[in-house]
């Protein structure tokens, strides 16, 4: 009889873009023969894919490998905090191995290192799709890695390097396979999505024998045949952008923009050395509104810079009541360590930023909840996350998953999650909305 395979338990931390690089390492380990194991006990060793980004997730993380050692014993440490590896050996000296970011080769070695593949050239364990983490039917899709741009606040490029593109016929084949394995949803992400196939010179590549450019705009067109809804995020207000949207008034992509603008004034977004900040971002809105006019935008904003006056916090205030986007998120900005920001003058007290945080929040609730009761009596389709006992958990077009807001359809529903259903919105609150089904469309 065979031996059991040996089993690698796998810990998770940070944003999408590390939950695409553990869904990498686990797409490996399974085409390898390594078994995975939901528990400490039950593995043979433990990989541990890190965050670093602000304190508070160094902190989670350093306190996952400590978790990690005490329940298992053997542990690999990977991912963003990976890349500071003195610190990681300095908290916990008895890691086995450590290493940086979509280090999948390295990762892969210690893995050898410490406990050696199964042989077994009978079994394909892997789907085509990989492995996801994510429930079944949707999927984030990262298109490049790294970045070129140096905001003041990140050290992402510090940690992930420059940006470098995936070719576009290699993004359009997994995007293919998770179609084929009931993915009705794919989330497109990148550090900077509109900056896709810069560092390649925006080269020729192949996908179903036809030649497509790597740049965004054919990579969204070609998305846009596949027939599920594809969400972009992470994009800067370029000018080239506005070539997308008519892709969304055509139905091709959902219309939604996902644009991580940080702040409403010039100053401070010079200070921060944010990419397109001399661009007229109301201005690049109003077209976007004016070709595809249900577009729904989200963005983020961080109050509390270094050096942020009452006045430019003021400003911000003014630009999001003209912007009137649709979801805001909002930080109370955090010092990040190695990053150019924290040499600036005035930092701001943590009382001040919370207070800013919240007058932004306020503004924006009361923004949202507007243009949410706007919706009411409207019809739309939905894509079912959840089916519960008593309500349904969906989302619209103008709500990507974990972040934005739901569409809850009260009562028991013959219905799954992954359905498309055509409602009617009956009412709203702050970020919800509530629905009736009209019929189901999938
Ligand atoms: S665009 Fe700025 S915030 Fe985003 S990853 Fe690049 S450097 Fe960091």
């Amino acid at each position: 009889m065979k031996n059991q395979d040996p089993r690698i338990g796998f810990v998770s931390l940070g944003c999408p873009k590390a939950l695409v690089d553990s869904e990498l390492i686990l797409t490996r380990l399974r085409a390898e023969g390594y078994a995975i194991s939901p528990s400490y006990d039950g593995a043979d060793l433990v990989i541990v894919n890190t965050c670093g980004f602000i304190d508070s997730a160094v902190k989670e993380s350093l306190d996952a490998i400590g978790e990690a050692l005490e329940e298992n014993g053997r542990v690999i440490v990977t991912g963003c905090l990976g890349s500071r590896s003195a610190e990681v050996r300095a908290a916990h000296p008895e890691v086995l191995a450590v290493t940086g970011p979509h280090a999948y080769e390295e990762v892969m070695s210690a893995v050898h290192q410490e406990l050696p593949a199964p042989h077994d050239p009978f079994t394909d364990l892997v789907p085509p799709q990989g492995v996801k983490l994510t429930p079944r039917h949707y999927a984030y899709l990262k298109i490049s890695e790294g970045c070129n741009h140096r905001c003041t606040f990140c050290i992402i490029p510090q940690l992930r390097g420059d940006l470098v593109s995936r070719p576009i016929g290699e993004v359009m084949r997994e995007a293919e396979n998770l179609v084929a394995a009931g993915v009705r949803e794919l989330l497109i992400i990148a550090q900077d999505t509109s900056a896709y196939g810069v560092d390649l010179g925006y080269r020729t590549d192949f996908w179903g024998g036809r030649p497509l450019e790597t740049r965004l705009r054919s990579l969204a067109a070609a998305l846009g045949e596949l027939g599920v809804w594809v969400r972009l995020h992470y994009i800067y207000p370029y000018p080239h952008v506005d070539d997308i949207i008519p892709l969304m008034a055509d139905g091709k992509l959902l219309p939604y923009l996902d644009v991580p603008l940080q702040h409403g004034s010039p100053r401070i977004l010079k200070a921060m050395r944010r990419p397109a900040a001399a661009e007229k971002a109301l201005e690049r809105i109003a077209r976007w509104r004016e070709i595809c006019p249900e577009i729904a935008l989200r963005s983020t904003f961080i109050v509390g810079f270094p050096g942020e006056t009452e006045a430019e916090f003021e400003q911000l205030l003014e630009f999001l009541r003209e912007a009137r986007l649709d979801r805001v998120g909002c930080f109370a900005y955090s010092a990040v360590r190695g990053a150019p920001a924290n040499a600036l003058p005035d930092p701001i007290p943590e009382t001040l930023k919370e207070e800013r945080r919240e007058r932004l929040m306020e503004l924006q609730s009361a923004i949202s909840m507007e243009k949410l009761a706007a919706k009411v009596g409207s019809e739309m389709t939905v894509l079912v996350d959840e089916v519960g006992e008593d309500a349904v958990i969906a989302r619209s077009s103008a709500d990507a998953p974990e972040v934005d807001g739901n569409v809850v359809i009260e009562g028991a529903w013959e219905l799954a999650p992954g359905d498309l259903l055509r409602v009617e919105i009956t009412s709203s609150g702050e970020h919800d909305l509530w629905a009736q089904p009209l019929d189901v469309t999938d």
